[in-house]
């Protein structure tokens, strides 16, 4: 090792951590001296090179040949926005106004950047887009810098219903000085008990409430919560990392014309696209003021080729994304009705399990969400715990997370989610009557030979959708 052991990241992390740094860079290293020479690393530089391509070319393998990916946050790119991002023009400075940049030789990177915030202010019907944000929850801390000062309060969802770290007090809205309350819930539409929330806004007075979280079922409120907002002369941010696809695919009404000042995003989970953050909005006073925050305030360069991929990503939304998001919604009621009718049930609202591309799954039979998703991993299937408004688990998440986008941009339909949920519920009930030491390890033969059979099962299957569908 060369780092010195981060003594306050848990044990089994540091293990691996060691562990990895032995296999790709040799037995090391500093012996406990501050050589610099670092000579008695046995692994070559040349050789740590391979070993890195090496591993994310397997990583691809597992990604893109052999699991379904079923994680809401995780989504394959249009092959075309891939060879763009690794283009290496990231590395091209950009700073400044198209048309007066700082610096020389950026004129066809400045157009790449005026199209791409221009296909995202079409795409969502909105008067202004910032693309100078680069993940999701940059987008947010923007947000709340536009719109409050450190030491106030803002309303936001509570992780029972999917809220975001970056809304709390460990994340962007925390570290910028802001005090979060949660929102109270209505369990019965996975969302804000309105009157609830109304009386709650009178009492904090917020600077901002936000809406949106990283699991969205059914529509948000989002008219009603902006007449609460107005009331107490709060502004509105609704949080689309997840809920943007259904919202760029018109399969839900968008935000922004439903009385959002701010809508932030993710663009690599439902969107389909590069890690990256967008930022939009119909009010040009905060506009005016996140252009500032984008430049000179966060950021000097933007990753241009991101920025390259972001917009052919938006101009396949803007060519064929009805149809790519309404497919996701039809496939996640399926699969969530399939499974069900299999004894794996879903969490379930009034109106039923879901109405967008994702659902949640009751994590309890499985020994918790995140011991269900190993199991389902062991049989090439990918997805992540979550909690859900439902009893505790102690110490295990109670849910487990499903989405379709990436599923169905390869090709897959409602009609192949029968075989999808028998799989699954194969693979998980072989997890459900292991005890949880066992599952945990994987130590168990009979287990491991039962799950890797699904597993070939499904990257047999899995051989029909290589393609990238929904593509301009
Ligand atoms: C994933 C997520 C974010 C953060 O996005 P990054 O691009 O990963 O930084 C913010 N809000 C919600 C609701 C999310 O699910």
């Amino acid at each position: 090792m060369f780092q010195t052991p981060q003594t306050w990241v848990p044990a089994g992390s540091r293990e691996r951590i060691e562990a990895i740094s032995r296999t790709h860079l040799g037995e090391s290293s500093r012996n406990g001296s501050r050589d610099s020479s670092r000579s008695d690393t046995s692994a070559t530089m040349p050789e740590v090179v391979a070993g890195i391509e090496d591993l994310i070319a397997a990583s691809d393998r597992l990604h893109d040949e052999e699991a379904f990916n079923l994680n809401p946050a995780s989504n394959v790119l249009n092959p075309r926005a891939v060879a763009l991002l690794s283009s290496g023009s990231g590395s091209r400075t950009s700073l400044g106004y198209a048309g007066q940049k700082y610096e020389m030789g950026l004129e066809h990177i400045e157009q790449v950047e005026v199209v791409t915030a221009e296909l995202a202010a079409r795409l969502f019907n909105a008067s202004f887009a910032e693309v100078r944000v680069p993940s999701g929850a940059m987008a947010n801390l923007y947000a709340f810098m536009a719109t409050c000062q450190p030491g106030d309060d803002i309303i936001a969802s509570p992780t029972t219903i999917g809220g975001h770290v970056t809304h709390h007090v460990e994340g962007a809205a925390g570290l910028y000085g802001l005090r979060t309350t949660g929102a109270p819930v209505n369990i019965n539409a996975y969302s804000y008990d309105l009157d609830a929330l109304a009386a709650l806004a009178r009492e904090v007075k917020p600077r901002v409430i936000t809406m949106g979280g990283s699991l969205n079922l059914f529509e948000h409120p989002v008219a009603k919560v902006r007449e609460i907002a107005d009331a107490v002369g709060a502004h509105l941010l609704f949080d689309a990392a997840h809920a943007c696809g259904m919202i760029a695919g018109k399969q839900w009404a968008n935000p922004l014309d439903e009385g959002a000042h701010l809508m932030s995003m993710s663009t690599y989970k439902s969107l389909g696209g590069p890690s990256h953050g967008l930022l939009l909005s119909n009010d040009a006073e905060l506009s005016e003021r996140i252009d500032a925050i984008a430049f000179p305030g966060l950021t000097a360069n933007f990753d241009a080729s991101s920025v390259a991929a972001l917009g052919v990503t938006l101009a396949d939304w803007i060519e064929c994304g009805e149809d790519y998001a309404s497919e996701m919604r039809a496939s996640a009621s399926a699969l969530a009705t399939e499974l069900s009718a299999r004894g794996v049930e879903p969490f379930r609202c009034r109106q039923g399990f879901t109405d967008s591309h994702q659902f949640g799954l009751l994590a309890a039979p499985f020994g918790g969400g995140m011991r269900a998703a190993r199991t389902l991993e062991r049989a090439g299937f990918l997805t992540s715990g979550i909690g859900l408004p439902v009893p505790e688990e102690p110490g295990v998440q109670n849910g487990l997370r499903i989405g379709t986008p990436e599923i169905v941009r390869r090709g897959m339909t409602a009609a192949d989610m029968p075989r999808m949920a028998e799989l699954m519920a194969r693979a998980l009930d072989i997890g459900r009557t292991q005890d949880t030491t066992v599952a945990e390890t994987g130590a168990e033969p009979g287990t491991e030979v039962a799950l890797s059979e699904i597993a070939s099962e499904v990257s047999m299957w899995r051989k029909d959708f290589s393609e990238v569908k929904f593509t301009a």
